[in-house]
């Protein structure tokens, strides 16, 4: 069996489709370093089912889709066909021809392809067992490949000489069908235990079922039970409806009123509504009113206040008329004991005038004339001396009167005023009966000393 054809597409530096025939006896590849010529036998490798990145000499799988060059752009999948000669039937049940593709696109996924129909690495390797083909088959010897099969174990060897005569196949297969025993085996004792798990549930359900009976036949008894009880009710029912049918026609009638009731009571609702607007518009002026008694009454305290002070103002001045009304008094007092005194002097020398009187006859009718005189005085005293009491009672009267003013200015401040005016008039008056009283005084004096000098000539006379 022989290589016939090698086509590339994509694969490591062959960037073009490149087809190249091996149908004539072909010796070697020549051509300088780097050239491409390990690239031919990596691809024939790859083709085979090489699986193993490194001896791609790549770090990934897709290491060997063509990278690019400073001419060209990279491509996104690589492609290689190896074309065998099977004429000589190495590769039973295929043609003439057997073509083995591979690809790798950039995602990493790949496929396997013989004769243009997809299938899997397995399918490749089973076909090619026996064969000496493979990725790791003797057929392809690589640079220092010699040397690995001179230095290799027995063990190793003897896998090449396997896959020579034809055994490797049977081996593998062997070693397929052990592990799939295997996976039998491993498969049975998971049956083994699902069995077991399954005749537990068997058992359970089996016993659920026996419950899940007596709970039907229990639900069938139960179910007759009701039913009769059922129509023992729907007899009860009818008879209570009937009674309800009557009590709803009267309830109707109630409901009926009920509405009526309802509509006036809205109704009644409405006009209370109205009414209570009303009223709270009342409510509304009487506070306005209310706020502004309270402003006056402000001011009305504030005028009360102010009327206090000149209500003690005036109880001041009223207490200073007493005081001077008083020491007029007083002063009237003393002037009627010297009255009193002078008329007792008086008596005294008209005794001793009558006893002299025959002898002093002239200065009889003199004294007499004198005395009249003195009585006019004294009088004229008198009714001074009534003029200032009545004036006294008067400022009595005055000071009581400002009194009940004084009381009455709690209310008036008009009357305060007019009592103060009055207070005024008295005080001017009381001046004037003060001055009347001075010449009063005055005149008495002279009336005296008019009488001592009579006694002087009275007493020269004797
Ligand atoms: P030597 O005589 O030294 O063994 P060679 O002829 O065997 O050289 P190869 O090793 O086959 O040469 O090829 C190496 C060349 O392949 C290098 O020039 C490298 O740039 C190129 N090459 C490898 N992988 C890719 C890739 N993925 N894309 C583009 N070029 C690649
Ligand atoms: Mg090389």
């Amino acid at each position: 069996m022989r290589l016939k054809r090698l086509e590339l597409f994509g694969f490591k530096s062959f960037a073009d489709r490149m087809v190249l025939d091996f149908s004539a006896p072909v010796v070697g590849i020549v051509g300088p370093n780097g050239c491409g010529k390990s690239n031919v036998v990596d691809a024939v490798r790859w083709a085979l089912g090489e699986t193993r990145p490194t001896s791609m000499r790549g770090g990934e799988m897709t290491d060997v889709i063509f990278k690019g060059s400073a001419s060209r752009p990279p491509l996104a999948v690589a492609e290689v066909t190896l074309v065998l000669d099977n004429s000589e039937g190495g590769l039973p049940e295929r043609g003439s021809e057997v073509s083995i593709t591979r690809r790798v696109y950039k995602s990493g996924e790949g496929e396997y392809l013989i004769d243009g129909h997809v299938v899997r690495l397995t399918d490749v390797r089973e076909m090619l067992y026996g064969t000496g083909l493979g990725s790791r088959g003797y057929s392809v010897l690589e640079q220092g490949k010699i040397d690995a099969i001179l230095s290799a174990n027995p063990l190793e060897r003897r896998a090449i000489f396997e896959e020579a005569a034809g055994i490797s196949r049977y081996r593998a297969r062997k070693k397929e069908t052990e592990s799939r025993l295997e996976r039998v085996q491993a498969d049975c004792l998971r049956l083994d235990d699902v069995l077991g798990e399954l005749e537990r549930r068997r058992r359970s359900l089996k016993l659920q079922a026996g419950r899940a009976q007596r709970y039907l036949e229990s639900r069938e008894a139960w179910q007759g039970e009701g039913q009769r009880l059922a129509r023992h009710s729907a007899h009860a029912l009818a008879a209570e409806e009937a009674e309800l049918s009557v009590g709803l026609v009267e309830a109707e009638t109630a409901a009926e009123a009920q509405r009526a009731e309802r509509a006036a009571t809205e109704q009644e609702i409405g006009t209370r509504a109205l009414e209570q607007e009303s009223l709270q518009g009342a409510i509304e002026r009487t506070n306005a009113a209310v706020a502004e008694a309270a402003a006056d009454l402000r001011g009305l305290d504030e005028r009360r206040n102010q009327l206090g002070e000149r209500v003690q103002t005036a109880r001041r001045a009223g207490q200073e008329e007493g005081a001077r009304g008083a020491e007029l008094a007083r002063r009237l007092a003393t002037r009627q004991e010297e009255l009193a005194a002078a008329e007792a002097r008086i008596a005294e020398l008209e005794t001793g005038a009558r006893e002299a009187g025959e002898r002093a006859g002239v200065l009889a009718r003199e004294v007499r004339t004198l005395e009249a005189d003195l009585a006019r005085l004294a009088r004229a005293q008198e009714a001074q001396a009534q003029v200032v009491l009545q004036r006294l009672n008067a400022r009595t009267h005055e000071t009581n009167q400002a009194q009940a003013v004084e009381r009455a200015l709690a209310l008036s401040e008009e009357r305060i005023t007019r009592a103060r005016a009055r207070a005024d008039e008295l005080a001017a008056q009381l001046a004037a009966a003060q001055a009347e009283e001075t010449e009063r005084a005055r005149e008495q004096a002279e009336a005296a000393a008019q009488l001592e000098h009579l006694e002087g000539e009275r007493a020269a006379a004797l």
